[in-house]
């Protein structure tokens, strides 16, 4: 015997004894006859019970129960518990045959739609799930609820365009705070428009985007990716350059193109000055590994080391050990070469395994960015790791 039925024998035993009474009264037949009716199909379910049949046993006592206006609520109650333990499709029998009802009240009907709704949403029969969320939006009761269920579709199924519009809503309507997760539809917008290699309806998203909310550091980079795939160098620099006035933390994932931005400019000079006030606006590691490429091919390996050196002192990281030791070994006595080596693999594997990327909100760590959590779905939540195994 199961959990679910004990809850379910505990709920529907009194009021399913309830309605049996009240139907015996309607119908003007004695207590006694009409008890006989219900012990029948009570003792049905009850056999259905003892023979470990729980799933007949539960039915049989749902269509015992009436659904009326003091039992709704019970209906309610349980439609909710199976849905919640997975049983969905006995859910949405139970909120139909709550909406059939033509007697209950409008509350109980919209709430019941509603349910049957999230219903729908749980089995992924999602245009079902919308086109009743849309209908329950002309109800100041559930129009807030229905605005939220919506949202949470047009992003399981990636329709960012619709995402943004009922974010737009909940702003605007609602009073609710959106502007973070606006700001990345939008980019998700401008993703999907790059991957087509329409570069400019991309750049008319980001400009949405950038609207919503001019901090996201999502809109920089990917401004600054679209100008560099145009050829716009100049602009992909300047894009890329409000890194370090939104988050410079996030300044490693467009270092690669940045420096190929300059370079394309010939512009090294203007290359290692920006190396240069990034690291004094606080850059990590990843921002002093490349000055000390560019030191070491002006003033050689000792230079370099010595950059690396004296940051380390200061901010302490296996990257920046990685690249102290690799340019030690060239200069090492032979005896020492192979310890060195020795040593430079083992960090270099520490480096390799360390997740590069952790959720501030519920710690989810990995080595790729998500603009979105996979874990607790939160926008934003994901940044690079700080300090001595990050940058
Ligand atoms: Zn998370």
């Amino acid at each position: 015997m199961n959990e679910w039925f004990l809850i379910g024998f505990l709920v529907l035993l009194p009021v399913a004894v309830f309605s049996g009474y009240r139907l015996g009264k309607k119908q003007g037949s004695t207590p006694k006859t009409q008890n006989s009716g219900l012990s029948s199909n009570y003792i049905k379910g009850l056999n259905y019970l003892l023979n470990e049949q729980p799933d007949k046993a539960v039915d049989t006592f749902i269509d015992l129960l009436q659904v009326d206006t003091d039992t709704v609520d019970t209906h309610m109650a349980l439609g909710h518990l199976f849905r919640k333990r997975g049983e969905v499709d006995r859910a949405i029998r139970l909120h139909q045959n709550i909406i059939a009802r033509p007697q209950l009240s409008k509350r109980n009907h919209n709430q019941a739609l509603y349910e049957l709704a999230v219903d729908y949403q749980a089995v992924g029969m999602y245009d079902r799930a919308t086109n009743l969320f849309n209908k329950l939006l002309a109800e100041p009761r559930h129009k807030k609820d229905s605005l939220h269920q919506l949202l949470n579709i047009y992003q399981a199924t990636r329709d960012w365009e619709q995402a943004a519009n009922t974010a737009e809503q909940l702003e605007m309507v609602m009073g609710e705070q959106q502007s973070r997760a606006i700001a990345h539809y939008y980019c998700e917008l401008a993703t999907e428009k790059q991957n087509k290699k329409d570069i400019k309806g991309a750049l008319n998203s980001i400009k949405k985007a950038i609207a919503a909310n001019p901090a996201s550091v999502r809109t920089s980079l990917l401004q600054g990716d679209l100008y560099f795939e145009d050829g716009n160098y100049k602009a992909a620099i300047k894009a890329y350059s409000r890194l370090l006035e939104q988050d410079i933390a996030f300044l490693p994932e467009a270092l690669d193109n940045i420096k190929a931005a300059f370079l394309n400019r010939n512009d090294q000079k203007g290359y290692h000055k920006f190396l240069q006030a990034s690291l004094e606006k606080g850059a990590g590691v990843s921002v002093l590994i490349e000055l000390s490429r560019l030191v070491q091919k002006d003033e050689g390996d000792r230079a370099a080391a010595e950059t690396i050196g004296v940051y380390l002192k200061e901010k302490p990281s296996l990257k920046g050990l990685h690249q102290l030791i690799s340019l030690h070994i060239e200069h090492a006595q032979e005896s020492a070469k192979p310890s060195l080596q020795l040593l430079d693999g083992i960090v270099e594997k520490l480096v390799e395994r360390k997740p590069r990327y952790v959720c501030h909100n519920c710690g989810f760590n990995g080595r790729i960015i998500h603009w979105q959590c996979p874990s607790c779905k939160e926008w934003s939540s994901v940044k690079p790791i700080q300090g001595i195994e990050g940058e």
